[in-house]
Order: structure tokens, then C-alpha cells, then sequence
């Protein structure tokens, strides 16, 4: 193997995608739940997004940030309109996207401490791995960045017993997504926007997971009436092209100046071609409530198939990221569903994870729910025998 083994990685090889389903080598097809992690949220392959990287193959594939280019200008136009905010920088992954966010923030402010929260993820760069509050994703590395406070999740009184004029920054998931997919209250996340105002921090939205239609919303925090100043975008941004974006609320622009921050790759041709495809489909708002329609159902269904189970606690999620929490190992889940043709991954040790495509058909949610139901009785019954 010359690959550095960061990845465990499932004995599974998928040579081909359309829509909903993928094929392994040995043309065997599953349904596809995992969407490259909430990237390919159009499906594998959607014909919209092709048809715009095939166009753009044909015109010019990269040119440098140091030229004008249009296609990039559009995409950030409705990326920053779709966000509510004003301006947009391309870069290309989430990691980046929160990167440029923590730049921006201790800039403008001229502060330096960041409080995120306990179970979180940001990426796994030096600085947003050190936003993350996980020990086990910054074990070994050496000393972090110095400027995070992690609090916990959901607790509003510790948020609000924050006196701190030191905050550059509060960054936070609506949904913690690696963490187990648990949902942010509305309390929660309101008291975090309010403690932002009184600190004269900025509230920066970590969307990389729930942003682009996930949630049947453009952006999980419209759900609640929030107004971040800024917000993070990546994963589904391109469906499977790799993009991320960080964007911003008029008035940090003087802090992003020319020479300030760069990206060689960010938001080239192919990239911005790609970011148009997807949310020109994405934005539409007929689309988006069916993703909401497709989540209720699904959640539904999967809740009144699991209700009798013993080992499954709780059904929760928003649209179409949907966690199953179990007093049992997930990954055990994770197995049998692959092997009887569903593709789903664990957020955390008890937490099995789905993230259809939103483009999923009702057949295949319930077909995915009988599946699911399958795999935790077989769970159950081998309990059972121990
Ligand atoms: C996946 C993820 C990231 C990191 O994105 P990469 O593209 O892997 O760098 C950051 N934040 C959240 C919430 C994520 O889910």
C-alpha cells in the first residue's frame, strides 16, 4: 500500500455512480447514503453539473486569482445572496473555508480568542483543528493554536455567563455533524447570536455539513432566523467537485485586502462552473421543500420502524441529515447495512449517520428504512445469543 493509512477504509471499491445508487467492482449496486459525506447531495453524476464542467473543459480549465473571472463572480453572487450576505472567497475544502473565517475574524477584531464547542468539528488544519473540540482529532500533534475555549454544546447558561471582551469570535454548527448529529436548540443558538451582539464578537456559522439544501434550507441557520456575519460552505458546494467558500457580511472587506489572504486553486473555472450548476438547482425553492418533505417522511418512517427496538434511543436530525442513536456499536450497523446494499457511516461510536442525496426518491428511503430496520435485528438477535 503506498497510501498513508489515515483512513480505515471498508472493503468496497465503487467504480461507477448514477443518482442514488453506486456499483462496486463486482457489479454489485447499493443505494448511496453516505453522498461522499453530504457532497454529492445532486447525486452521483447529475447531468446539470456535468453539462457546466464539460462546457467549461472546452473554454479554459484555470486561470490565476490575479485575473478577472466572471464564472467566479457568479457564483459568488449567489452564494452570497442565497447566504444573505455580501461577499464570497473561494478556497477548496471546508478546513480552508473555517481557516480563512478564524483569519478574518481575529483580523477585523483585532481580538484573538474563538470559543467553539465540545464534540465539534472544523477541519484538520493546525487552526481548525485546534477549533475542533475533540481531543482525539489533536492528540500528538504538539502544542495548538492557543485561542480556542471550548463549551458545551447546547448549554445556554454557560453561554450566557460569558463576560469576555476578548472574543474575536463564536463559532459553531447548527447541527454538529461528525459530533453525532445532534441538532443545536433554538435557545442555544439564539443566546449564542445574542452573546456575539453584547461582546462585539462575530458569529461565524460552520454550514460545511449542513449548508447547500441539506437541511431544506440553503443554509441550516435560516431555520432559525440567525444572522451570522460570516459563513462557511464546502462539501456539497460542487457536488463532488472539490470548492469551499468562506462568506461575509459587508463591513469585513477593509480586513480582507489585497495581499491579505489567497488561494491559488480557489474558486478556478472548473470549480466556479461547477458551484453555479448546483446551487442553480439547489436555490430552488420548490426543490428545497421537498427536501424538507423527503426528511419528515423519512424520519417518520424510520422512527415508527424502530420504535420496538431496544438498542435504538432516539431518531433525530433535519431534512435529509439524519442520525440514529443506538446503546450499541454503530459501525456493526454500518457492516451488515453494506453488505445487504446500503451505504451509511457512524458519526461517533453509537450514532449510525444517513445523508441521502437530496435528489433521493421516496422508493429508495423506504426501501433504505426496511434495510435499517433488517440490520438492528440482526443486532438485536445476535445480543440476543451472547
Ligand atoms: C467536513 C467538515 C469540515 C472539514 O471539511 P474538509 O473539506 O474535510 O476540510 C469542517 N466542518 C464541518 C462541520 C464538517 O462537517
Amino acid at each position: 500500500m503506498s497510501l498513508f493509512p489515515t483512513y480505515n477504509r471498508f472493503p468496497l471499491t465503487i467504480v461507477s455512480g448514477k443518482g442514488t445508487t453506486v456499483t462496486d467492482d463486482q457489479g454489485k449496486d447499493y443505494l448511496d447514503f453516505v453522498s461522499g459525506i453530504a457532497v454529492c447531495n445532486l447525486g452521483h453524476r447529475p447531468v446539470e453539473v456535468q453539462k457546466a464542467i464539460e462546457n467549461q473543459l472546452d473554454q479554459v480549465w484555470h486561470v490565476s486569482n490575479l485575473y478577472q473571472i466572471p464564472v467566479q463572480e457568479q457564483a459568488a453572487k449567489r452564494l452570497s445572496e442565497a447566504a444573505g450576505l455580501d461577499y464570497v472567497f473561494f478556497c477548496n475544502s471546508g478546513a480552508e473555508a473555517n481557516e480563512a473565517a478564524i483569519k478574518l475574524a481575529r483580523k477585523h477584531t483585532g481580538r484573538e480568542k474563538i470559543i467553539t464547542f465540545k464534540q465539534s468539528f472544523h477541519g484538520r488544519t493546525f487552526a481548525t483543528m485546534s477549533a475542533t473540540g475533540q481531543e482525539k482529532i489533536q492528540e500528538g500533534f504538539g502544542a495548538l493554536l492557543p485561542t480556542f475555549e471550548y463549551f458545551p454544546y447546547n448549554d445556554v447558561q454557560q453561554i450566557e455567563e460569558v463576560h469576555d471582551g476578548h472574543v474575536a469570535a463564536i463559532m459553531v454548527e447548527v447541527i454538529q455533524g461528525e459530533g453525532g448529529v445532534v441538532p443545536g436548540t433554538r435557545e442555544f443558538l439564539q443566546a449564542v447570536q445574542e452573546k456575539c451582539e453584547e461582546l462585539g464578537a462575530l458569529l461565524i456559522i460552520d454550514e460545511v455539513q449542513t449548508g447547500i439544501g441539506r437541511t431544506g434550507k440553503a443554509f441550516a441557520y435560516q431555520h432559525y432566523g440567525l444572522d451570522p456575519d460570516i459563513v462557511t460552505s464546502a462539501k456539497g458546494l460542487g457536488s463532488g467537485f472539490p470548492v469551499g467558500a468562506m462568506i461575509g457580511k459587508k463591513g469585513l472587506e477593509d480586513s480582507f485586502a489585497a495581499g491579505s489572504h489567497g488561494s491559488t486553486f480557489g474558486g478556478n473555472p472548473l470549480a466556479s462552473a461547477a458551484v453555479n450548476a448546483t446551487l442553480e438547482k439547489v436555490l430552488n425553492p420548490m426543490f428545497l421543500e421537498e427536501v424538507i418533505e423527503k426528511g419528515n417522511h423519512f424520519k417518520k418512517q424510520l422512527e415508527s420502524a424502530l420504535a420496538h427496538f431496544q438498542s435504538v434511543e432516539e431518531v433525530r436530525g433535519q431534512g435529509l441529515i439524519v442520525g440514529v442513536s443506538t446503546s450499541g456499536e454503530a459501525i456493526q450497523l454500518v457492516h451488515t447495512l453494506r453488505e445487504n446494499g446500503l451505504l451509511a457511516v457512524i458519526a461517533g461510536p453509537n450514532v449510525l449517520r444517513l445523508l441521502p442525496p437530496l435528489t433521493v426518491e421516496y422508493e429508495e428511503l423506504d426501501k433504505s428504512v426496511a434495510l435499517i430496520t433488517e440490520a438492528i435485528q440482526v443486532y438485536e438477535d445476535r445480543l440476543q445469543k451472547v
